[in-house]
């Protein structure tokens, strides 16, 4: 790196002197760059990978956050509305965890108070949005963020991925940066499939679960882990990268299916002889979930120790007819708007009628396929319309409650069909 300073600067005409160091063209000797233009270019790049969507979900790394330019925990909230209908209680918690992720990242390095991260459970029956959730908040953030699936680790030495290899994900999403991923999110989907086989601590060894749970202790709290670069097993030739994850937000997702039940039985038991009768209106079967508590996770098996490390519990509710309603129409990418934007392709115009929305969200519901299922219903019924339309000169399409109904009859649906006749 030559240091010429009769030359000057190729880009901004800064004389070689008046710069520290002026960085000569790889591929032609008589163009240079000087050390404030590689500055003025290194931050229009940082700023671009911050806004441009999809691009390493902007990544700034190892930069410190600058706290006047990140969104407040209300914006947080306010973006996740535009996406997710209801769960109000999760959105408040991850806006807050995810604010407060970012000031951990913003404190000085030997202050006094160290700010200790809190890692987050959500707890919610499945297609109750956990994921939407996590993949929602990715989208704005910016740090390195990865979703990755609990179910397919193993303790270490046994068929399966180790649990270092969570933090693999992470690093390809940081481009390998270390500094970047020490400072990411990681969503670990399906927590509750690591939950302890049986109640006693295991006689027969318990791979999948509790030796999971041992192996992600460490992980949570913060430690220096050797990942491997390419995920899966460690091989002993494979080269392994030291990441420390003291600054790694770690979200959790599960359905922890039968929680309920722990939850009852622990109400149930607490409010004998306490409650009034107005606690008791409050806590019925619908709104168990709403009294989660560390305790119901530790009687569904996670052991005491994770529990510890993951400070930040809340839940996600089931979807009512009027949530499942609202899923259909009002989010920013609402399946009823990506149909309209199919067919406007097109060139026709596509409208549901409100009772054809009514329609399909009684069939889910009576199908009991959840959020899930309306996507599934939607497709089939819009099959045809979609096979044929192209080739016909129509200019609208309205899709109406009969054509909902003579659809499904037609499709494998009718086979569960409790309606009609
Ligand atoms: P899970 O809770 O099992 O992780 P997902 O987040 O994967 O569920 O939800 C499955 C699908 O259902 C989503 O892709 C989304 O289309 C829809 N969905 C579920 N919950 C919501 C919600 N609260 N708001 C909007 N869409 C939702």
């Amino acid at each position: 790196m030559a240091k010429k300073k009769a030359d000057c600067c190729s880009f901004c005409g800064r004389p070689g002197n008046q710069s520290e160091v002026l960085i000569p063209s790889g591929i032609n000797p008589d163009i240079y760059l000087c050390a404030e233009c590689a500055d003025s270019i290194h931050e229009i790049l940082q700023d671009f990978r911050g806004i441009e969507p999809g691009k390493k979900k902007g990544a700034k790394g190892g930069d410190t956050p600058d706290l006047a330019k990140i969104p407040k925990p209300k914006e947080i909230c306010q973006y996740l509305d535009q996406y997710v209908i209801g769960q109000d209680s999760a959105k408040r918690y991850l806006s807050v965890a995810v604010y407060n992720h970012y000031k951990r990242l913003a404190q000085p390095e030997g202050d006094d108070v160290d700010i200790e991260k809190s890692n987050i459970v959500l707890v919610g029956p499945t297609g109750t949005g956990k994921t939407l959730l996590a993949k929602t908040i990715a989208r704005m953030l910016d740090v390195p963020f990865t979703i990755v699936d609990a179910t397919v680790l193993t303790q270490a030495g046994y068929v399966g991925e180790d649990i270092e290899s969570l933090l693999t994900r992470l690093l390809q999403v940081a481009d390998y940066d270390v500094a970047k991923a020490e400072r990411g999110i990681v969503f670990i989907d399906e927590i509750d499939k690591i939950a302890r086989k049986g109640d006693n601590p295991s006689i027969t060894r318990d791979v999948s679960g509790e030796g999971v749970q041992q192996g992600l202790l460490k992980l949570l709290e913060g430690s220096v882990v050797n990942v491997p670069p390419q995920g899966g097993r460690k091989h002993p030739e494979q080269r392994m990268i030291p990441v420390d994850t003291k600054n790694i937000l770690f979200i959790c997702g599960g359905a922890f299916d039968g929680i309920e039940r722990k939850i009852a039985q622990r109400l149930n038991t607490h409010v004998v002889g306490y409650a009034t009768d107005a606690t008791r209106q409050r806590i019925n079967s619908d709104n168990y979930l709403s009294f989660v508590a560390p305790q119901d996770l530790k009687s569904f098996g996670l052991i005491p120790e994770i529990i510890g490390r993951l400070p930040i519990l809340t839940h996600l509710n089931p979807l009512d007819r009027d949530a499942l309603r609202r899923v259909l129409t009002e989010p920013k990418n609402a399946i009823t708007r990506q149909y309209e934007k199919l067919f406007a392709m097109d060139g026709v115009k596509l409208t549901f009628e409100p009772a054809a929305l009514d329609m399909i969200v009684n069939k889910a519901i009576e199908y009991k396929l959840g959020a899930r299922g309306l996507r599934a219903i939607v497709e089939t019924v819009m099959i045809d319309s979609m096979f044929e339309l192209p080739s016909a000169d129509a200019k609208e399409f309205t899709v109406t409650a009969d054509y909902v109904l003579a659809k499904l009859r037609q499709s494998h649906y009718e086979l569960n069909k409790t309606d009609a006749e």
